[in-house]
């Protein structure tokens, strides 16, 4: 599908969208005006279309420099006027989370809804926090939606409970939701014209203690007025099957898997399917509960929901028997699956398991270790690192990593990545070893991750006279989730022209004295300005800067300029040095000589240059075209 059919307006039709396309069309049939994020698994997606129609759309759109910025944009926006929609991973969340909890004080003027994407499993992230928390802890609503359609729907529902009692609202998916497919029926784009215009409102945006006193109060007001509404949205319904004798509540995408099994088994059930879950619809779940002797909660991740319908049983004394997560029957962890659903209901109804779901269904790919592409400049970078430690005889060296592509230098043959936390903590957490050991300290940052928390923890750094190397991966992208331009890059979301931020003005404004820049395609130089930095005694920054091979593939497929490599076998001395240490995808060893796979090499060169081969046996390929 071409983004550009989300921005069809007619209301007859359905398109097959993944969850995420689904919301960035709930943005255009809500209104919205203003929509920023900082790209992240599993949110990606949304970033990515809504970049390509906002214009056309008449929507203002950014990549803004982290999920803070993005936030504090898209509030300012919401206070002047506009619909505004801001959505990032979970973890970026708690980056926002600051003028997050105090948005709720103040509150918003046009709506404001806050997408987290949660990712049970961690299909990639370093944990998988249960955002819902966050809605308890600001005093936001919050919705879950549990497919595409709902997606869709939902987040307009969303933009309504925001405007009603002029605040935030926390709108949840998770991995399956976002990146789920089905057919979403279209409802219409919103064309209404909002005034934007920023009235000061006698204080009420400075979040000041004299003001802040007041608000807390008002905000307690507004989610108690939130409570009945809750009871009575229509994104919270009652499904029956059979005689509907057991009760089961559930949300988001635990509704799926239950759902699975209920149909599978035919379930005597009667499903209280949750979508509006903050403030909690507690007559809504008190009324069910007392329909029902034996009530089974489904969700994944924490027991929100199954905490919160315990204490209304307790308040109200009410005696169903609660089946959940605080008795053991259900796992804390990880994202549900028909077989863990059903494998739970089992040990609480006392049937037995005769089928697995998961035999019909696709088996998995072999798996296979995750490493970097063939050409990828981050390779020859790490190459470069390890023989400049190797040729200075530095021990027990302490390699400070970040969250971007380049964290697969962890993995063999590199061996480069004892530490990543969080985003931006490369260099932080360096400032950290240096003051508390004596060892040497590398720390690799992304020029994407740089921008977003970099700059803070380099002031400190220097400001604190700390010795370590930091080497910025400039890749001239954000390429781990997509490939979206940065403040690094001359060109905006939108495709417009834009600023280009130099990282080494940045980095020289705070006071960085020694800094080599360094292609890494060429590692005569970068192994030179790796090892002057090593020497250096205080922070010294190398920029390796090569874009993203996959970026230069698409360059070089349009200008018809591809060429790839392959080795000589009479210069070939065997010595293993290209496939053990270098390590490129396409080099292999096959029937005792080294070859490479024309369909994978993507003609970096690197390999080539005497520090990989010292036979100089590698050579551009006579097929070259
Ligand atoms: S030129 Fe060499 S290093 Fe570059 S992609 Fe091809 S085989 Fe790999
Ligand atoms: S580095 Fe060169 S000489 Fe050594 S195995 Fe590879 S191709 Fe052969």
């Amino acid at each position: 599908m071409k983004i550009e059919e989300l921005l069809v307006n007619e209301t007859n039709i359905e398109l097959f969208l993944l969850g995420n396309e689904a919301i960035a069309r709930g943005a255009l049939e809500a209104g919205v005006m203003a929509a920023t994020t900082y790209p992240g698994t599993p949110s990606s997606e949304v970033g990515d279309v809504l970049s390509g129609i906002s214009r056309k759309a008449g929507m203002y759109f950014e990549f803004s420099t982290n999920e803070k910025v993005a936030f504090e944009v898209a509030y300012a926006s919401a206070i002047s006027g506009l619909r505004s929609f801001v959505f990032m991973k979970h973890v970026g969340l708690n980056v926002a989370s600051d003028p997050f909890m105090s948005s709720a004080y103040t509150g918003i003027k046009a709506g404001l809804v806050v997408m987290t994407a949660d990712d049970p499993s961690m299909f990639s992230s370093q944990n998988e926090q249960d955002n819902r928390h966050y809605g308890e802890l600001a005093h936001v609503p919050v919705v879950e939606p549990s497919n595409p359609q709902e997606a869709k729907d939902f987040l307009i529902k969303a933009f309504e409970i925001s405007e009603l009692e002029r605040i935030p609202v926390l709108f949840r998916t998770t991995t399956r939701v976002s990146h789920m497919r089905e057919a979403v029926k279209l409802g219409p784009v919103k064309k209404e014209l909002f005034a934007s215009f920023f009235e000061p409102d006698s204080g009420r945006y400075m979040t000041l203690p004299s003001s802040a006193y007041g608000n807390k109060e008002k905000l307690i007001e507004k989610m108690k007025r939130l409570s009945p509404v809750s009871d009575k949205s229509d994104m919270n319904r009652i499904e029956r099957y059979g005689t509907g004798e057991i009760g089961f509540i559930t949300s988001g995408a635990a509704y799926n898997s239950l759902m699975d099994v209920i149909n599978m088994r035919k379930l005597d059930a009667t499903v209280l399917k949750l979508g509006f879950t903050y403030p909690f619809p507690e007559n809504l779940v008190a009324d069910f509960m007392k329909q029902h002797s034996k009530i089974i909660i489904v969700e994944e991740l924490d027991p929100i929901l199954e905490a919160r319908t315990r204490m209304v049983a307790q308040i109200k004394k009410i005696d169903s028997e609660i089946y959940g997560k605080l008795d053991g029957y259900f796992s804390m962890s990880h994202e549900y699956s028909p077989d863990t659903v059903e494998k739970s209901l089992s040990e609480i109804l006392g049937f037995n398991i005769t089928q697995h779901y998961a035999n019909v269904m696709i088996e998995e790919p072999a798996p296979r270790p995750p490493v970097l592409c063939p050409g990828c400049p981050h390779r020859a970078t790490f190459y470069a690192v390890k023989r400049a430690v190797r040729m200075l005889n530095l021990k027990n060296v302490i390699y400070s990593s970040d969250i971007g592509c380049y964290s697969l230098g962890t993995y063999e043959p590199f061996n480069e990545g004892d530490l990543i936390i969080s985003m931006g903590s490369s260099i932080g957490a360096a400032s950290g070893f240096a003051s508390a050991t004596s060892q040497p300290i590398i720390a690799f940052i992304g020029d994407s991750t740089f921008f977003h928390a970099g700059i803070p923890a380099l002031i400190n750094a220097v400001h604190n006279g700390e010795k370590m190397l930091i080497v910025v991966m400039d890749n001239r992208t954000t390429a781990m989730t997509g490939r979206q331009p940065n403040p690094g890059m001359p060109v905006k979301a939108s495709g417009e022209l834009a600023t280009e931020i130099s990282i080494e003005k940045i980095a020289r404004a705070i006071g960085v004295e020694h800094i080599s820049n360094v292609d890494p395609y060429d590692l005569a130089s970068t192994l030179q300005g790796i090892t002057a930095g090593l020497k250096y005694h205080g922070v010294s920054i190398v920029i390796a800067k090569r874009e993203c091979a996959i970026l230069r593939d698409q360059k070089m497929r349009k200008e018809k300029k591809w060429i790839t490599y392959n080795v000589d076998q009479e210069k070939c001395g065997k010595c293993m040095n290209c496939v053990e240490n270098f390590s490129c995808p396409a080099i292999s060893l096959q029937d005792g000589g080294i070859v490479i796979n024309p369909n994978l090499c993507d003609g970096c060169g690197v390999c080539a240059q005497v520090y990989v081969c010292p036979f100089r046996a590698i050579e551009v390929a006579n097929n070259a075209k």
